[in-house]
């Protein structure tokens, strides 16, 4: 293949990033994508560079992806329907494991309707571009994921957005639009960049001042250990009844890859002849279908899981506060828990600093991130054992004062 770059070419657009990463690789700093897990020991520990790291940075939050059944489902649909279905369910059609993957989530849910798509990327991407098409309207939070944006642009409905988790911005802007108009409010449950979470309640009561608006909530950060059934924030908080659909994730709690939307709404099926992201892409694996199915049931009893998940998140959150760190919550809010630092080679260094002592957190950074800032997102699992969340807090500890981002 052609491997030649001219000096101005469809690239160079990039050169501001490249020359960015160099200035910064330059420094010592280790290339992200160079950091290869060798071995994966369990949930909460890899092996990076030969040496045992603690994952601190996974959203696995229930650690279901070394469950002993979880992976046996997934061997037994290998051997008993092959590696992939090759194809779309439009065309090639449904296995067995799809069905019981969208029962198992209708039976968490206790919905009428759901619906797996390929990932939560394009479970987004189809029921928001689906959904909201031209004339119509999208608001969302100004701080929603990229996946809720670019299913905005997909879709081509008017976006507006309000400003993060302010119920007033919110009222404000749905007030300035047609009554008349189709709109869709879209709001995140837990919002993964500062852990924080949506009032809820209050941003419902807000929307249904307002005519013709239809709610999804994303629960990618909430489900598995938010509400008595582990179904998210919207459950949490009480307003089941308000939610017209929810969308989710199986790359956090559930532990391997996908996504879904559940519904009640009568005419929710249409969607599967609709949504371009679901129609024009291949469906799951059956290993993955059954993995998925096999989580979600043990899900709906982990409340001791769940117990001990806030246990761990509450410990670290407060164990960082008291060391001086400058965190995203004021108090822990979700199992994410941010550590905000405003200098990149500040960040960069406590970052690798965690690294070089066994602890890997994910960095985050602007565009990504709200208000410009630098974060050393951690992710907290059900599996951490109390003693790590000891090793944790020393790491941090050690990192902080040689980094000097915490008095030494
Ligand atoms: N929504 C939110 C809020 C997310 O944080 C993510 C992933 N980080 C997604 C959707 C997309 O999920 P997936 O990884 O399944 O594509």
């Amino acid at each position: 293949m052609r491997d030649a770059g001219a000096e101005t070419d469809l690239f160079s657009k990039f050169d501001g990033i490249l020359a960015e990463r160099a200035a910064l690789l330059a420094t010592g700093v280790r290339d992200p994508y160079a950091i290869v897990m060798s071995e994966v020991k369990s949930p909460t520990l890899a092996v990076i560079n030969g040496k045992d790291t603690i994952l601190l940075g996974t959203y696995n939050y229930m650690g279901m992806t070394f469950d002993p059944d979880v992976v046996q489902a997934g061997k037994d649909a290998l051997d008993e329907f092959g590696s992939g279905t090759t194809g779309s369910r439009v065309l090639n059609g449904t296995y067995q494991g799809h069905k019981e993957c969208e029962d198992a989530l209708k039976e968490f849910y206790g919905t009428r309707s759901a619906m797996v798509f390929s990932t939560g990327y394009q479970a987004n991407l189809g029921m928001i571009s689906t959904l909201a098409g031209k004339g119509d309207y999208v608001i969302i939070d100004a701080d929603s994921h990229a996946s809720i944006y670019d299913g905005c642009f997909l879709g081509n409905a008017e976006i507006v957005r309000f400003r993060h988790n302010s119920v007033e911005d919110l009222d404000k802007r749905l007030g300035r639009l047609p009554a008349e108009a189709q709109k869709l409010v879209v709001l995140e449950g837990v919002y993964s960049m500062l852990g924080d979470v949506a009032p809820l309640p209050d941003m419902v009561a807000a929307v249904r001042k307002h005519p013709n608006c239809m709610i999804l909530v994303d629960e990618a950060h909430g489900m598995g250990f938010f509400g008595k059934h582990g179904r998210g924030v919207y459950e949490e908080q009480g307003v089941e009844k308000e939610i017209d659909f929810v969308v989710g994730t199986f790359s956090k709690s559930v532990g391997t890859v996908g996504g879904f939307c559940v519904s009640d709404h009568p005419k929710f099926e249409v969607m599967r002849f609709a949504a371009r992201p679901y129609i024009f892409t291949a469906s799951l694996p059956p290993s993955v279908v059954a993995t998925a199915a096999t989580s979600i049931r043990k899900l709906m009893h982990a409340g001791e899981k769940r117990a001990h998940l806030w246990e761990n998140s509450r410990r670290l959150h407060k164990g960082l506060r008291d060391m001086g760190f400058n965190l995203g919550t004021e108090t822990a809010q979700s199992a994410i828990i941010s550590v905000i630092l405003t200098d990149q080679t500040q960040a960069v260094a406590m970052w690798q600093a965690l690294l070089e002592l066994g602890l890997y957190v994910n960095m985050a950074r602007p565009p990504a991130t709200p208000a410009g800032w630098f974060l050393l997102r951690c992710s907290l699992c059900a599996e951490h054992s109390s003693e790590q969340v000891g090793q944790i807090l020393d790491i941090f500890a050690a990192a902080g004062r040689s980094t000097g981002v915490i008095p030494g």
